[in-house]
């Protein structure tokens, strides 16, 4: 058995569309990147590209490479889950935090835990998505960026 952690923060920006989890979530700014910026969703690639040595999202996904242009990231994603299955591993589960002052993330949190687990081959019941605020505090409590924690079991 393995594990991997998985950290990431993208900045809230108004003029794009706030993807969480796969999910479109009605906001008045969304988060930048290259890539749809789904933040949650790249912590969760991190952490399960930890778990089997493979390095980190930037490496198998660079932000310079036009075929990610705006492209969902739960797509990265199940390409991270083939990775993950071609080194010979199985996903145990996926706990992950969201970090943000707004929007409310728990209308949102059954979608977004399907559709994780579609993403990566596992029942709904391995995934767990929390979320908290930081109390107003920093960049995240300012509502300048939301962030996104992952930690993943593999055998
Ligand atoms: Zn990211």
């Amino acid at each position: 058995m393995r594990i991997g952690m998985g950290h990431d923060v993208h900045r809230l920006v108004p003029g794009r569309k706030l993807i969480l989890g796969g999910v479109d979530i009605p906001h008045e700014k969304g988060l930048l990147g290259h890539s749809d910026a789904d933040v949650l969703v790249h912590a969760v690639c991190d952490a399960l590209l930890g778990s089997v040595g493979l390095g980190d999202i930037g490496l198998h996904f660079p932000d310079t490479d036009p075929q990610y242009k705006n492209i969902s990231s739960l797509k990265l994603l199940a390409q991270t889950n083939e990775m993950v299955r071609q080194k010979g591993f199985t996903i145990c589960n996926i706990d992950t935090t969201i970090f943000a002052e707004a929007p409310k993330i728990g209308p949102y949190r059954d979608t977004m835990q399907k559709n994780l687990a579609q993403a990566v081959e596992v029942a709904p019941g391995c995934i767990n998505i929390k979320a908290t605020t930081t109390e107003g505090l920093g960049i995240i409590g300012k509502g300048e960026g939301i962030g996104a924690m992952s930690v993943v079991l593999v055998s």
